[in-house]
């Protein structure tokens, strides 16, 4: 039980953690972003973000780069845009 629970967690962290933006070019999904000021959220395009910053740039680092295209506020979260329903079947 115990095993079970464990792997769910570290797969769920590399999820969360692991992921670089190339990662998410293979995966074709995008950079989910949103602001923590004005709870403004957009999807980015992950093919668009390799060009600027490079494949191997850390999903949560890129918020670090960029600004809120409502209020302006640099204090903008990121995450990969991971399909919100259903398992991820596919493993590498
Ligand atoms: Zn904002």
């Amino acid at each position: 039980m115990g095993r079970l629970k464990n792997r769910a967690l570290v797969h769920q962290d590399r999820q969360k953690r692991g992921a670089v933006l190339g990662d998410l070019l293979r995966a074709k999904i995008g950079v989910f972003c949103w602001c923590n000021r004005c709870g403004h959220s957009a999807e980015v395009d992950a093919v668009m973000l390799v060009q600027q910053l490079g494949p191997a740039f850390p999903v949560p680092e890129v918020g670090t780069k960029m600004r809120c295209t409502s209020c302006e506020s640099k204090d903008v979260a990121t995450r990969p845009a991971w399909p919100s329903h259903g398992p991820i079947a596919r493993h590498d």
